[in-house]
């Protein structure tokens, strides 16, 4: 093993939802091995801190505005980043909701919300981006799920459709995309601090103890623990892995 493997230097590396929480952990690992990042999201202002931070790292970074369930914007993403940056090497469908109501409460409005952002929003970027990766003669594609990708839960009936839902969408581009090598895989996180479950502990009563008393790492996860599995899933490291949801929690889904 050489450290060259993890090298992504001369790489551009997509990430929805990059300007925060597990996106931002991520694109600070691709930057740190040398890619360029590209940072989309809604949130302008938080787009542009999140270059600064890139930034300030050493590595370089650009930020995107689009939203991604909308289809048109999607689209114009990959025009623009085909035309400004030469296409992308990796791309990671981080972005993410959760509206935290039961099945029999959840409005049809609410459910669709959460899928089109979560799951939809993954096929659609997918599908944009993957004729630029399979010129270029390959490429990643990082999909976000849960660990209500594996287990139910009461209070998230969307959310957990959605990415137990990313898990199979992953499999079906491993295999469909693998003569174009393009490698695809699901990380599945466990509970991990950011502005999503900081709203999740005001909502859920004993949540962050629970968590705490399950996670045989004994802490609650930080953006950072997923700058490792950015470098791995994003190189050559991982060029025969491909349809695999590997989880980042501590040992969450392992304890007895
Ligand atoms: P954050 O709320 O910190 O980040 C979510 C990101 O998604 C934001 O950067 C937001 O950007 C972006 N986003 C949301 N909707 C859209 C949209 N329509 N278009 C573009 N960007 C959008 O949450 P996390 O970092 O925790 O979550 C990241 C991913 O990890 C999600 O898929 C989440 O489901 C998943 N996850 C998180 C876990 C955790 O414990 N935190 C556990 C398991 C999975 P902007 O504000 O600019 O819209």
């Amino acid at each position: 093993m050489t450290p060259r493997l993890f090298d992504l230097s001369g790489k551009v590396a997509v990430v929805t939802g990059g300007n925060g929480g597990i996106g931002l952990g991520m694109a600070r690992g691709f930057a740190a091995c040398g890619a360029t990042v590209v940072i989309v999201g809604r949130n302008a202002d938080k787009s542009a801190a999140a270059v600064k931070t890139i930034e300030s790292d050493g590595g370089n970074a650009v930020a995107f505005e689009a939203d991604v369930t909308d289809t048109a914007a999607v689209a114009a993403l990959a025009k623009r980043i085909q035309s400004e940056c030469g296409g992308a090497d990796i791309l990671v469908n981080n972005a993410g909701i959760n509206i935290r109501k039961p099945p029999d409460v959840i409005s049809l409005d609410e459910w669709k919300q959460v899928i089109d952002t979560n799951l939809t929003s993954a096929f659609v970027c997918s599908q944009a981006f993957h004729p630029a990766m399979k010129d270029k003669g390959g490429g990643k594609i990082i999909n976000i799920g849960s660990m209500l990708s594996i287990f139910g839960t009461s209070f998230a009936p969307a959310y957990a459709a959605s990415k137990g839902g990313i898990v199979q969408f992953t499999r079906s581009c491993a295999v469909a995309w693998a003569p174009d090598n393009i490698q695809v895989n699901a990380i599945l996180p466990g509970w991990i601090d950011t502005e999503l479950t900081q709203r999740a502990r005001i909502d859920v009563a004993g949540l962050h103890d629970r968590v705490l008393a399950r996670t045989p790492a004994a802490r609650w996860g930080v953006p950072d623990d997923f700058a490792g599995i950015a470098a791995f899933l994003g190189s050559s490291a991982s060029d025969f892995v491909t349809g695999t949801a590997i989880p980042v929690d501590g040992g969450y889904s392992i304890a007895g």
